[in-house]
């Protein structure tokens, strides 16, 4: 029960002739000028910022309309830009995305300079253009047109752009406290998520095409299990060599994973599915989500695409100590462990079952940590303005609540934020997102491009005015 992954996006796209007056070709002209700035985000210190200030410059003078009726800030080098509504007492919209980029090494594979801005009849390429300046650019594009044509909104908006995501989210981080500060509040948040159709196949609803909007995120930890050894000759291995050990202990912990879960999205996805779940195990339980919430879970973390959604999953990544001959003993030995923490369990519950589970003379501690996301509501204004949008612009998709599995800067503004919308209104295909997002000949259709911007044109329309 593989999930096919949709081949061409297009064929779910429907409206394409809403709003005649948008601006397509100077839209990707801007895109294209937004592509050419190499904003790739290293260190603070080794991080090249006039190319940043370029794209600031870019966005102050190709906005009229934003930069007459709102205000533009940098906070270090992260941009907020603030439209005031009317109705000072509505919490605002938050339209979020990171002005960094992956560096380009391998411009030698690419057809076209990865920051030359190529522009031809159907394609705007260049570093960047999926991930995430496609977002950033026409996020604008659309409050420029929603101003220009309705003036100020009710609701406030904002537009805020990080600086270092791909790296640490510290723009982001300093973004939502200078939101706070202000006592800002937001009833909704747009930011990238997942931007593919897929097949329902994996949860039973073979033919049916969904559109996952995340409502969470997953957490991240690596823990890394050490084991003490004391060297020598290997002729009396009492009690196992320190490497022995401490990979019983990596089996003991793949043996007794965390149980299964199923998260308020994940069961929200089920429900929202239930009507054509035909195939089983899931035909038999989705009659009833809530009651068999446990058998849901255990089915579902045995289907590949499903797995990461149910569980915190354990990837077994560096083993090290080994001795420098088979027949000497390792001194000490330690295995690092990628955890991806499913919404609900943190760091402290991870590190009280690995405990547990390896039991005594294996030290384990926490490195790297990311907490996983709050659980937001398939409910709200900017949820089901943005059920709505993707039910005009792609009809015959169904919209399903998930969890993010990588992590993103959304969870940055879950102080400021009542719903954290995390999806991507820009539909790739596939084949072309696996290859371009961090890799060569990264690039994004002018129809695709268009498209989104409609859909959060009309999102605002929907939840701001
Ligand atoms: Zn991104």
């Amino acid at each position: 029960m593989a999930a096919l992954v949709e081949r061409d996006p297009c064929a779910h796209f429907a409206a394409e002739d809403a709003y005649p007056g948008l601006d397509v070709e100077g839209a990707v002209r801007r895109l294209a000028a937004a592509l050419r700035f190499r904003t790739v985000y290293r260190t603070p210190e080794t991080t090249d910022f006039s190319a940043f200030d370029e794209l600031h410059e870019l966005i102050r003078r190709s906005y009229p309309t934003i930069a007459a009726l709102g205000t533009f800030e940098l906070v270090g080098h992260s941009v907020l830009i603030c439209v005031e509504g009317t109705d000072p007492g509505l919490p605002g919209a938050l339209l979020l995305a990171h002005q960094d980029v992956v560096p380009a090494d391998d411009a030698g594979d690419w057809a076209h300079d990865p920051f030359g801005g190529h522009v031809d009849d159907e394609w705007v390429w260049g570093r960047g253009a999926l991930d995430i300046k496609c977002m950033l650019m026409g996020e604008l594009e659309a409050v420029e047109f929603l101003l220009a044509h309705h003036g100020r909104p009710r609701r406030t908006v904002w537009l805020a752009f990080g600086e270092d995501e791909e790296v640490e989210s510290r723009g982001a981080t300093a973004l939502a406290a200078e939101l706070a500060r202000r006592g800002a509040r937001a009833a909704f948040s747009l930011d990238e998520g997942v931007s593919t159709f897929s097949d329902a196949a994996a949860y039973g609803a073979p033919g049916v095409t969904v559109a996952d909007v995340c409502l969470s995120q997953k957490g991240y930890l690596d823990l890394r299990l050490t084991c003490r050894g004391r060297g020598g000759h290997s002729s009396n291995p009492f009690g196992g060599t320190s490497l022995e050990r401490v990979c019983r202990a990596v089996a003991a912990l793949a043996e007794h994973p965390l149980p299964p879960r199923l998260t308020r999205p994940v069961a929200d996805a089920f429900r929202a599915l239930a009507p054509r779940v035909t195939e089983p195990p899931f035909r038999e339980l989705v009659g009833d989500v809530d009651a068999n919430a446990d058998q849901i879970a255990a089915a579902a973390a045995r289907v590949r695409e499903l797995y990461p959604l149910v569980c915190t999953t354990m990837s077994v990544a560096q083993v090290m100590g080994s001795a420098s001959a088979p027949n000497v003993m390792p001194g000490d030995a330690s295995a690092t462990l990628n955890l991806r923490l499913l919404p609900g369990t943190d760091a402290d519950d991870a590190l009280a079952w690995a405990r547990e589970t390896v039991g005594e003379g294996v030290e384990v501690d926490a490195l790297h940590h990311t907490p996983s996301g709050r659980l937001d509501e398939a409910a709200g204004v900017g949820y089901e303005a943005l059920v709505a949008a993707v039910g005009r612009f792609h009809p015959d998709v169904t919209v399903v609540p998930s969890v993010m599995r990588a992590g993103a800067d959304s969870i940055r503004y879950e102080a400021v934020c009542d719903s954290l919308l995390r999806f991507t209104p820009f539909r790739p295909d596939p084949a072309e997102l696996a290859r371009g997002v961090h890799g060569p000949d990264e690039r994004i259709s002018r129809r695709v491009y268009a498209q989104g911007i409609r859909l959060m044109i009309d999102l605002l329309e929907r939840s701001a005015l």
